[in-house]
């Protein structure tokens, strides 16, 4: 894969000893799944277990909406109604905690309540 730096990868993750044939049929598995959107994470996903590297920061229109219709429109912060427009998503789960940019995780805010809580 193009613009993949093995020899970072490979500094960051020689202490592990792999099974080469498991991690080429997992690879190869990943690359299949047409959720997994950020093929050159698979590589890192698959070498470090780490989810994240298989998922944007950001959530899409698709989770937001899904997230926002589970909601039905109201912000979990504030229990107001606004239009999915005037929403933002935000992780249920903090990124830098850990947590992955998938539906089950994506929570809608409306705008001030994001902001307020973006700010603590
Ligand atoms: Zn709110």
């Amino acid at each position: 894969m193009k613009g993949l730096d093995w020899g970072a990868m490979y500094d960051e993750f020689h202490e592990n000893t792999y099974d080469t044939f498991a991690l080429e049929k997992q690879t190869h598995d990943l690359m299949e799944d047409d959720e997994i959107m950020k093929k050159a994470g698979i590589y890192r996903y698959v070498l470090s277990g780490d989810l994240r590297y298989l998922s944007f920061r950001t959530f899409d229109k698709k989770q937001k909406r899904e997230a926002y219709e589970r909601q039905k429109g109201i912000c979990v912060h504030c229990q107001k109604h606004f239009e999915l427009e005037e929403m933002e998503a935000d992780h249920i789960t903090p990124w830098k905690e850990g947590g992955t940019t998938v539906a089950d995780n994506c929570q809608m805010l409306c705008r001030s309540c994001n902001r307020i809580k973006g700010a603590k």
